[in-house]
């Protein structure tokens, strides 16, 4: 077998135009069985990349985005493009940031922070511990700057982790992305088992950890005089979300950190998504009631004792799929990532 997709994507415009195969099988990982899984990735043993070159490749993937900027409030910026949104709190306490691109990114994020005035960055905090948002954690740390992250953040980075498979060869077979521990440089400093307030810049920032969701390690931030509320990947607003139960997530723990949104939130209310355009209660209201729905479909076909391959034939999202299932997470994927996360 050849993996022949890798291979012969080397500029990076092909980079750009194989990005929907890339995407849309990116997260298959966690959707078959760990024994599917290995017996695929044995397929490639001879010839498949290395664990770097996949990597490297899905960071520069994400890198081909560009980068979007969008006032929020006076003191509040967000940068949205290579590997979700990142929000960043300016003024004369400094520079509060959350989350950080992928590590190719670090250029375009430096030259965009630096944009916004001379201070210096004094906290950067993690949404979660997925390398699209902690990428750059090591740059911000050697700037001087503490790194901030709920306790589980810290733990997960510090594990060796199979990223339930990644990608997906042109042949349909699963390889999986393995993660070493992050080092010790790019950990967080200081961490926080429920909630964390840091108060600067005229603003209240309230870091709030929910119950497993998106993966267990997820928090919001909630900047309370500006008015908004950065959901990260507990938001995909748009497309159906990922959910890694390779590190916890639960789609019911997703429903109900949208619920706790939904409460905090009012109709003028900006929600930052972790990927997706900028949201307010509408939006999250939809995905929502989108979530609700696939968590009932699914449930009764599990119940009903089929499998998880037997679920995606019944096409129990064909009339969803139109709307939800033209971003990062096809119908397909999204009946497997349901019935796994239940
Ligand atoms: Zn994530």
């Amino acid at each position: 077998m050849e993996f022949t997709f890798l291979q012969k994507q080397t500029t990076r415009r092909d980079i750009l135009r194989g990005s929907v195969t890339l995407a849309g099988s990116a997260f298959l990982a966690h959707l078959f069985p760990a024994t599917l899984l290995h017996a695929s990735a044995a397929g490639y043993a001879q010839q498949s990349p290395s664990q770097a070159d996949l990597l490297a490749y899905m960071r520069d993937w994400f890198n081909t985005f560009p980068m979007e900027t969008q006032k929020l409030a006076d003191n509040v910026t967000m940068f949205d493009g290579p590997g979700g949104a990142v929000v960043v709190l300016n003024g004369p306490d400094g520079k509060f940031v959350v989350d950080s691109f992928v590590a190719p990114a670090w250029p375009r994020l430096k030259v965009a922070l630096d944009g916004l005035g001379d201070a210096p960055v004094q906290y950067l905090i993690d949404s979660h511990w997925h390398f699209d948002h902690t990428d750059n954690n090591a740059h911000f740390r050697a700037a001087g700057a503490t790194v901030l992250a709920h306790e589980n953040t810290k733990k997960r980075m510090s594990e060796p982790h199979d990223l339930p498979v990644l990608l997906r060869a042109p042949d349909g077979a699963l390889i999986g992305l393995h993660f070493d521990p992050s080092p010790a440089a790019a950990l967080p400093q200081q961490t926080f088992s429920d909630s964390y307030k840091l108060q600067a810049n005229g603003e209240t920032l309230t870091l709030q950890h929910v119950a497993p969701a998106h993966t267990d390690t997820d928090i919001y931030v909630y900047f309370q005089n500006a008015n908004v509320i950065q959901m990260a990947d507990l938001f995909f607003n748009g497309m159906y979300p990922y959910i890694d139960p390779g590190t916890g997530g639960k789609i019911t723990g997703l429903i109900a950190a949208s619920d706790r949104i939904l409460s905090l939130a009012d109709n003028d209310t900006k929600i930052v998504a972790g990927h997706g355009p900028l949201g307010n209660k509408t939006d999250l209201m939809k995905a929502r009631d989108m979530l609700v729905t696939s968590r009932d479909r699914v449930q009764k076909l599990k119940s009903e004792g089929k499998s998880a391959l037997e679920a995606v034939a019944e096409k129990p999202f064909a009339d969803l799929d139109p709307v939800w299932g033209r971003g990062i997470i096809n119908g397909d994927q999204w009946v497997q990532i349901v019935y796994l996360t239940l």
